[in-house]
């Protein structure tokens, strides 16, 4: 690290690469707490992401962003939880977040990122951070007394120099690549296929609009979920070695066969019309050595990124960013950006991936699906996972005892059926191993 002169003034206090919900959050926190800064957004607003389904927890992050209320008048769909569905159709059975007494306020959406992204981002200029779209941030240096972070402006180079930076950049990992923080999770090689459909039927119950979660008969499976009156975000996520097996050639011809060879898919999109091209997405899940270091941090994705079958990722990259920026705000008040001073932001970053990946972990084995999908599973211990995966991954002890429980079942089950098989357990149904 090359020292520099500390008398040179600061262009802001501190700079975002990226300005998704990660990137976002965490300028919006920033400027609260009263710094200048700066957000380099690549992309120009709106714009397609993946990711439509959030947790109850993000409702959380929308009071202390100050953007709850213009969530809940944009229209988007109310999602109360998630409808599991085996592949026969068979199981219907309901995680409904209002059981969860460990959420504020259970009832969360499904969102169409672009706008959902784009009330995010307005709210960061809204409160004084100067956002620049279509800058792409190239590369960064970091000395004793400031970050230095390259940036492209419609081609134009320049340079800025901040107190620290904050890397938002999602799966793209501008920080992850240039230190090589990044280790992918070998159980998640994953590939996602998906698009948005008309015509698809929603649910006919009270939540008609919930993530409908629906297992194939293999080691893949399906989500459906509403993101308006019209349009249904409908995705297969399969293991690599599933994906790479398929013989069809074109990533619509993968996608049909797959929404056909489910029994309970097949009729949900009997009447269905596509809206756009299919997109095929690499979602191998991974996660950081360490999440800050002298001058930088890392937020949301950049940091590490879970398959999304639980539909974390938006969820935490929200509180990740507000985390983010708490701790630069402490670290701007002692002047001590060191590596050491985010030593405990660090650790809880570790500690949230680590809780949300044994779920998602075990959703990739049969044994933990027979007892997922089991339409009447112990009311208690099932309300302990369900807290989980309401977004509250650091519930009282009591539910964490019982999640204790609920994984040593699945265990048992692994040798001994203590409930019915209702997965296919042979090599060729995928399962990583
Ligand atoms: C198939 C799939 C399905 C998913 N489904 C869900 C779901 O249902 N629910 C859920 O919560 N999550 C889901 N996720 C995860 C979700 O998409 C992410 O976790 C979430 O978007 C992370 O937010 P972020 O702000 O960290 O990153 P992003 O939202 O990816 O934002 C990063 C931003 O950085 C910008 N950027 C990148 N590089 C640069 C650069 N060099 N300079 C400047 N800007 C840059 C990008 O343009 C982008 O706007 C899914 C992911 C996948 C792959």
């Amino acid at each position: 690290m090359t020292p520099t002169r500390s008398a040179e003034p600061y262009d802001y206090d501190f700079a975002i690469a990226g300005g998704g919900p990660a990137g976002c959050a965490t300028a919006i926190r920033l400027r609260e707490h009263g710094h200048s800064v700066v957000l380099l957004e690549r992309d120009t607003f709106p714009r397609f992401h993946i990711g439509e389904s959030l947790l109850s927890t993000a409702n959380d992050a929308f009071v202390t962003l100050g953007v709850a209320e213009r969530i809940a008048a944009a229209g988007f769909p109310e999602k109360w939880g998630a409808r599991l569905v085996t592949h026969d159709g068979k199981s219907g059975r309901g995680v409904n977040f209002g059981t969860v007494r460990e959420v504020r306020r259970p009832q969360t959406y499904q969102v169409s990122r672009a706008e959902f992204d784009m009330i995010l981002l307005d709210r960061a200029r809204e409160v004084g951070a100067e956002v620049r779209e279509g800058v792409r941030v190239t590369g960064c240096e970091f000395t004793r007394d400031a970050a230095h972070v390259d940036y492209a402006d419609e081609g134009s180079p320049g340079r800025l120099r901040v107190r620290a930076l904050v890397d938002a950049t999602g799966r793209n990992g501008l920080l992850a690549r240039k230190f090589d923080l990044r280790a992918d999770e070998p159980l998640l090689a994953n590939i996602a296929i998906y698009s948005h459909y008309k015509k698809v039927p929603r649910l006919a119950d009270g939540c008609p609009n919930d993530i409908r979660i629906i297992a194939r008969e293999d080691a893949g499976w399906f989500w459906f979920i509403p993101i308006s009156d019209e349009l249904t975000s409908v995705g297969v996520v399969l293991p690599q070695s599933l994906f790479l097996a398929m013989e069809e050639a074109t990533p619509e011809e993968r996608f049909d066969r797959t929404l056909r060879d489910t029994m309970a898919v097949a009729e949900l999109m009997r009447d269905a019309e596509r809206a756009w091209p299919v997109r095929v997405e690499k979602d191998f899940s991974y996660s950081a050595s360490k999440y800050a270091g002298e001058r930088w941090i890392l937020a949301g994705d950049a940091g590490s990124f879970l398959d999304p079958v639980f539909s974390t990722g938006v969820s935490i990259a929200l509180e990740s960013g507000i985390e983010a920026a708490d701790e630069l705000d402490r670290a701007r008040k002692t002047n001590d950006f060191s590596e050491k001073r985010f030593a405990a932001f660090s650790r809880r970053q570790k500690k949230r991936f680590e809780i949300f990946r044994r779920f998602v972990i075990g959703f990739y084995t049969p044994e933990f699906r027979d007892l997922f999908f089991q339409p009447d599973p112990p009311p208690t211990l099932f309300r302990s996972v369900t807290t989980v995966l309401a977004g509250r991954w650091d519930p009282s002890l009591r539910m964490r005892l019982l999640n204790r429980v609920f994984f040593a079942l699945v265990a048992v089950q692994k040798r001994f059926a203590i409930a019915q098989r209702a997965f296919r357990r042979d090599a060729g149904a995928g399962y990583p191993r």
